[in-house]
Formats: structure tokens, C-alpha cells, sequence
């Protein structure tokens, strides 16, 4: 069996508009001026906590739980309105669907974001039972740590050298092979395609029509279904 884990937040999906609130609220909770577009999107893909520790920085780490809680308090106040229903990237689904067609490959996802937060990505695209195993920040530290690559592989049985992380920043290639697995980056997340690919990443996709393809080749697939 092979395993293809994802990134969510810049990979699958496209949240930079619900992630920016979130980050303003988190800045005006504690009364500091929000950074400038780029950088605040720089952090995406870390664990809350430590997304908002990298983007004060040291002298002012200490207000990041406050910021991470204002943040949440948001997400789960737009949650209930219907408000943060960020859209998939355009071939997702489709990529997905055809990576379903294949007996031989595992789904998988590892993300910085909480499990409520995939569950509710979940729901709003209608993607349940399409990943057998979800790693997310309530269980595991935040990326580059390799602890969710570790257990997506031990709770699916499947061997690091059959599994590809799918990310869009520097954080999903380098914990991929922290976890001795190969990194595919996709160039329309937050991160620069040159970044990803100084990180280690084995090839950077455009499109998600190029996603068959590239984990074809890293895996050595069959052509044809197994
Ligand atoms: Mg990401």
C-alpha cells in the first residue's frame, strides 16, 4: 500500500482570507500592529501557538496563547454563521477523486490546524471517509516535527518510503523527510516554489492536474490500478 498525505490550509484549500481575520483578531486581542500581508502568511502551516510566536517575536512570545484563544474564539464565532467556508483549490477534487480510483494508495492528512477545523473542512466539501488518517495539532507538535508523518505511517501500516506529503510551505517538505518521506510541494500556497524547493522538496506542482503524475513518479506507481 502507498500513503499520499496532505496539507490542508494553502494546499487543498484556499483560506488565507479566514486565516488573515483570525490573525487580526489575534493582534488587536493584545493591541499589536497586524504584519503585512506576506509575512502574516508566512506562518501558515504552523500550530497556532507558535504561528503567532514566530510573527511577534521573542521580546512579545509570551501574549501568543492569548493570541492563539482570540483567534480560535473567532474561527468558532464565523464557524456558526456559515462564514468560514474556505473554497478548494481548483483541480482538488478532482485529483482526489482520481487518486480514489486506486485500490493501492491511502489518503491521509497532517495539518497544523485542530481536528475541529478539518472536521468542519470536512463537512463543507463533503470529503468525510476520503482520509484514513488525520493528523492534526491537538495530537502532535507543530511542523517541521515529524510526528504526524510518523503516525499517519504507523496507524496505516504503510512503509515511509511508499508515502508523499503534499504541502505548499518549507514546513511540510522538511517534515516529510524528517519522517524519511518524499515532499511535493504545489506552488500556489503560501510559500515561494524556490523556498520549497531549497526545503527538499522532490518536485513543485502547479496545478493539481500534475498531482497523478508527480506522485507516479516518486512512488514508481504501477499504471494501472493494482
Ligand atoms: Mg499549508
Amino acid at each position: 500500500m502507498y500513503l499520499v498525505i496532505f496539507d490542508c490550509d494553502g494546499t487543498l484549500i484556499d483560506s488565507q482570507h479566514t486565516i488573515l481575520h483570525g490573525l487580526e483578531v489575534g493582534f488587536d486581542a493584545v493591541g499589536l500592529p497586524m504584519p503585512d500581508r506576506q509575512t502574516a502568511l508566512s506562518i501558515v502551516g504552523l500550530s497556532l501557538v507558535q504561528a503567532f510566536e514566530t510573527l511577534v517575536g521573542p521580546l512579545n512570545a509570551h501574549l501568543a496563547p492569548d493570541m492563539a484563544q482570540a483567534y480560535r474564539e473567532a474561527k468558532i464565532a464565523r464557524r456558526q454563521i456559515g462564514a468560514d467556508e474556505d473554497p478548494l483549490y481548483p483541480g482538488a477534487r478532482e485529483a482526489l477523486d482520481r487518486l480514489r480510483e486506486r485500490d493501492d494508495i491511502l489518503l491521509g492528512i497532517a495539518t497544523g490546524k485542530a481536528r475541529r477545523g478539518v472536521d468542519h473542512m470536512l463537512d463543507v466539501h463533503d470529503l468525510h471517509g476520503r482520509f484514513v488518517t488525520i493528523q492534526t495539532a491537538d495530537t502532535s507538535p507543530s511542523k517541521p516535527h515529524p510526528d504526524m508523518i510518523l503516525r499517519a505511517l504507523s496507524e496505516t501500516g504503510v512503509e515511509a518510503d511508499k508515502a508523499v506529503m503534499i504541502g505548499d510551505t518549507t514546513f511540510d517538505m522538511e517534515m516529510a523527510l524528517a519522517g524519511r518521506t518524499q515532499p511535493i510541494g504545489v506552488s500556489w500556497g503560501y510559500h515561494e516554489v524556490d523556498a520549497l524547493r531549497r526545503s527538499g522538496a522532490v518536485n513543485v506542482i502547479n496545478h493539481f492536474d500534475e498531482l497523478f503524475d508527480s506522485i507516479s513518479e516518486c512512488l514508481k506507481l504501477n499504471r494501472e490500478p493494482a
